[in-house]
């Protein structure tokens, strides 16, 4: 028999042939006392009160929608304004030359949009969350890398079909000649480079950080774009308003990229908080717990993720995203990690007392989501960090039921806690242990297993945090058993 099941209601009850006693199963992690005592911040003693959560969002979908439909619409409507339909209709290579600008445009707006979208702004990160922005910015980064491609090959055509020169002789004239031209095939060059190495195949094999910095060029990319639209673009030289409408969207977006991007990056510089212990959870898997003086003041909810930064050597250049896997309170906030590459193991042996910038929070993942419906919790892996913090924030009338898949009970972190948690809350806790190729016949979350392990699986929310595949299989089975998309939550931990 693979699989393990144990549910707490209360009470143990082992559906395991092998009749394992729950106890071999319950092998509680500790915080490193020494540790813990050993630091300059560790907690004074102190009652620990709950820090107060993130305000709600009050953006709605439909503000979204009118601002980005507006803004489509002027840049549209001047396009028009200026000649664009009739030549479009007219054919000939005045209607390559406006489907050139057609596509320029487009293109130039898809591109703010997608840089806007990765810097996180507040205001969308906390009504969206980085999953959906990131989603969105996927989309707006593709339409972007398709437009360009169209507005290089129609101009280029249309530029040489109007000076009657064959298109290499074209394209020549157009990058000797033409101020910002040159520019303006360097930024189409890295828009295709940065569209491939986003496939799936190509970042796959890319080390996270190179990647990362390849992706960054976009902002050189989108600003060495800017300078041809307004040297070149017919809309913009001639008319005034239109050429303050297009600087102005340009401005807009510097702002809010400087004002999410530097102001989080400011206030993380502000806040005293210190890695006051390290402790170990289960096999390459341990726990960074942080406090300090600032801490009082965040606001945080259980599931939230931050971008952590420890200022040691080595490490203070890059910053890493981790999800608070306790409920945040005074006595500190804890995060969870699993060691994957190159920096999480030498993030779980950064000295207590190290000074960690925390930029966040960020995220949706929080059981606000759900207030008031019963509850099912799926976590794979260290996907239990932000799905613990979220059980502790159950009622018990929401009845949880958690089930944990993981491959061998030494990836189960947190497990004596949670155990505490289910009891408290009335709630299950339903264990899937074995590799992968354990269960090729017997899929253990497919349909019929989700229905025998969760009562009243349709009216339920379900929290998901675990690999790619495991939450597209999960979410398959719950909506085939009824359950509406909209009460399904995710956590991705990819990007
Ligand atoms: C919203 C969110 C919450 C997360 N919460 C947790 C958590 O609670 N516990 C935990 O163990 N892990 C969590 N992760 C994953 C964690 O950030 C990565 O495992 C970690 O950054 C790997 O770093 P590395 O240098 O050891 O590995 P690398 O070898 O550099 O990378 C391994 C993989 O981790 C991912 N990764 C690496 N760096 C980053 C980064 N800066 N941002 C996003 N992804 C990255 C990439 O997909 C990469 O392929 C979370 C990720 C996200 C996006």
């Amino acid at each position: 028999m693979t699989m393990i099941e144990v549910r707490e209601t209360g009470r143990h009850e082992l559906a395991d042939s092998r009749r394992e006693r729950t106890d071999s199963l319950v092998a509680p992690a500790r915080v490193n006392a020494a540790a813990v005592s050993s630091s300059p911040m560790a907690a004074t003693p102190h009652r620990a009160s709950r820090l107060r959560r993130p305000k709600r969002s009050r953006l709605r979908g439909s503000d979204v929608t009118a601002v980005c439909g507006f803004v489509v619409a002027v840049t549209l409507g001047l396009w028009w304004q200026h000649g664009g339909i009739g030549a479009l209709l007219e054919g000939g290579p005045g209607r390559l030359q406006a489907i050139g600008q057609l596509t320029g445009l487009l293109a130039a707006l898809a591109s703010l949009g997608a840089i806007i979208l990765t810097a996180r702004p507040a205001f969308l990160e906390r009504r969206y969350g980085l999953d959906q922005l990131l989603v969105a910015h996927r989309w707006f980064g593709i339409s972007t890398v398709v437009l360009v491609v169209a507005h290089s090959v129609a101009g280029t055509l249309a530029w040489a079909a109007l000076s009657g020169t064959s298109v290499t002789g074209g394209l020549v004239d157009l990058l000797a000649n033409e101020s910002w031209m040159v520019a303006a095939l360097v930024s189409t060059t890295l828009f295709v480079i940065i569209g491939l190495s986003s496939s799936r195949r190509i970042k796959n094999a890319l080390a996270y950080e190179t990647w990362y910095f390849l992706h960054l060029t976009g902002y050189l990319a989108v600003l060495l774009g800017f300078g041809h639209q307004l040297t070149l673009g017919s809309d913009f030289l001639v008319d005034r308003i239109a050429r303050w409408w297009w600087i102005g969207l340009a401005l807009a977006t510097v702002a809010i990229i400087m004002w999410s991007r530097i102001g989080g990056l400011v206030t993380s510089l502000r806040r005293r908080l210190y890695v006051t212990a390290v402790s170990r959870e289960g096999d390459g898997i341990g726990s960074l717990h942080v406090n300090g003086p600032s801490l009082r003041r965040m606001r945080i909810a259980g599931g939230q993720f931050f971008i952590v930064r420890p200022l040691s050597r080595g490490l203070w250049w890059q910053a890493h995203p981790f999800s608070v896997s306790a409920a945040p309170t005074t006595a500190g906030i804890r995060f969870t990690i699993k060691e994957q590459g190159d920096d999480t193991p030498n993030l779980l042996r950064v000295k207590p007392g190290t000074r960690v910038l925390l930029e966040g929070p960020y995220g949706v993942f929080t059981a606000e989501k759900a207030t008031g419906s019963r509850l099912v919790l799926i976590a794979a892996g260290v996907g239990i960090a932000p799905i613990r913090a979220i059980l502790e924030d159950c009622h018990p009338q929401q009845q949880p039921i958690l089930i944990v898949r993981v491959r061998h009970e030494g990836e189960f972190a947190h497990r004596a806690e949670i155990q505490d948690l289910i009891r408290a809350r009335g709630g299950q806790l339903h264990m899937i242990v074995g590799p992968r190729e354990w269960f090729a016949a017997r899929d253990p979350l497919a349909v019929r297993s989700l229905e025998a392990m969760i009562p009243g699986i349709a009216d339920r929310h379900a929290f998901i945090c675990g690999p790619a595949s495991l939450e597209s299989a999960v979410i398959k089975g719950l909506r085939k058993s009824g359950m509406p998309s909209s009460n399904i939550h995710l956590e991705r931990f990819g990007v």
